[in-house]
């Protein structure tokens, strides 16, 4: 009885999953800085604010004053009064949670734009207690959180964030490296522009606590960028207040949502990444990799099953289809017209190989090269399974050289072992 009511309630809970279903939304603001547009910033933090939503805002403790993606030595700019001032009257009112955003956000190699990768630890060490210390200081608040600068660490990174006391890392979609960890991993899943469509995609989803965690930068506004199709703040007021009018909508910092959330491990971070990286033009259709929001453990470890398992299906399912219907073909045409069926299967063979060498020149297959491809080896396996059949039924193996004389010969020796057997009845 007691079995019973345990299974009619799990199946309540089910069945009603949607009426709990919880999605934390979480925006990140990049690259604050002493170089940073103030005036657009004030602008952005005050509709945050108008709207009670809050924002973590990824601060540069030492921004360096050239380019950002030049390696060579320049001269830094540390964090000023001013900025700080009005990122502590936002910490104050609750709208803003503040993260180190590396230290100079300045790449240290020339080989990739990277500010921590291939970094000693030592080095990675001292520049981000720099800057923690640093921010600490001047915003009168501990930071538990930092987002490496064009969302690029190591696994030193993560080593020296543990020892330094940060509780997350906020990262984006580059590779994460393996091991463990005792931070929390909070990827960011979509821009700013794709909010809504993230939400709704989550809300659509099967999952009852999806996370959605935006990026924005100063860049996507009209008002700092005035090229390209950017938003501009008025478009982030009326995106505010949709998202704040959604019912099962609530807004988080990356802090909160770290601390609210369990499991928000290093390696749901990388299947997360596994399964959003790169196009995968080789998957099919219906293996998707567009995922706005951060599912649960569970749902990407399905999901990464069904990319092992579905491009099997597919073309092992257009491999089956083809044989099955070149078998019934290939034996009626090797019957009837030898000559012509041998010319056939060698024509279709030599499609099969030059097709996939094509398909393959660059290591790269698309989805309709991958079907073209199970389609022809289905064809051209099934053509010579025929012409075994038919040989070994008629002459026992016994065959000369060339291919299409044996194939005839076959033929013609089988209809002449049938006449003699047939006159003999007779
Ligand atoms: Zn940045």
């Amino acid at each position: 009885m007691f079995f019973l009511a345990s299974v009619s309630a799990a199946w309540t809970h089910t069945a009603t999953a949607g009426e709990f279903k919880r999605i934390t939304v979480t925006f990140r603001f990049d690259d604050y800085s002493s170089c940073s547009s103030t005036d657009f910033e004030v602008g952005l933090l005050r509709i945050f604010g108008k709207q009670g939503i809050p924002v973590t805002v990824a601060v540069i403790p030492y921004h360096c004053t050239g380019s950002t993606h030049n390696p060579a030595r320049q001269k830094l700019s540390p964090f000023t009064a001013e900025k700080a001032e009005i990122l502590v009257a936002a910490i104050r009112a609750g709208t803003v949670e503040p993260a180190v955003h590396g230290y100079s956000h300045q790449t240290t190699r020339s080989d990739m734009i990277a500010e921590f990768v291939g970094l000693p630890l030592a080095a990675q060490v001292e520049r981000i207690s720099k800057g923690k210390t640093l921010l600490e200081r001047m915003l009168h608040t501990t930071i538990g959180t930092f987002v490496p600068p064009w969302n690029r660490y190591d696994a030193n990174t993560v080593e020296a964030l543990e020892g330094l006391g940060f509780r997350t890392l906020s990262c984006g979609c580059r590779r994460p490296p393996g091991g463990t960890s005792k931070l929390c991993f909070v990827p960011v899943t979509c821009r700013l522009c794709e909010v809504a469509h993230a939400i709704e995609s989550a809300r659509a989803s099967t999952e009852l606590a999806p996370l959605v965690i935006a990026v924005l930068h100063e860049c996507d506004f009209r008002e700092v960028n005035a090229t390209g199709d950017a938003m501009d703040l008025g478009d982030l007021a009326d995106l505010l207040r949709w998202v704040k009018s959604q019912p099962d909508v609530k807004t988080s910092t990356i802090g909160q949502m770290a601390e609210t959330n369990p499991g928000l491990t290093l390696a749901r971070c990388r299947d997360y990444w596994r399964i959003t990286s790169g196009s995968h033009p080789w998957l099919p259709p219906s293996v998707t990799n567009d995922l706005p929001y951060y599912p649960s453990s569970a749902t990407l470890a399905r999901l990464k099953l069904a990319h092992r398992l579905e491009p099997v299906v597919w073309y092992g399912g257009v491999f089956a289809a083809s044989f099955g219907v070149a078998i019934p073909f290939g034996l009626v045409t090797f019957w009837v017209l030898p000559r012509i069926a041998c010319w056939a299967t060698c024509v279709v063979w030599a499609s099969t190989v030059a097709f996939t060498l094509y398909a393959f020149r660059d290591f790269a297959i698309c989805c309709p090269g991958a079907v073209a491809i199970s389609f022809l080896f289905g064809t051209s396996i099934a053509l010579c399974l025929c012409y075994r059949t038919i040989r070994k039924n008629v002459e026992g193996g016994e065959y000369t050289i060339p291919l299409v004389q044996r194939a005839e010969n076959t033929a013609s020796s089988y209809q002449a072992t049938s006449m003699r057997h047939e006159e003999g009845i007779a």
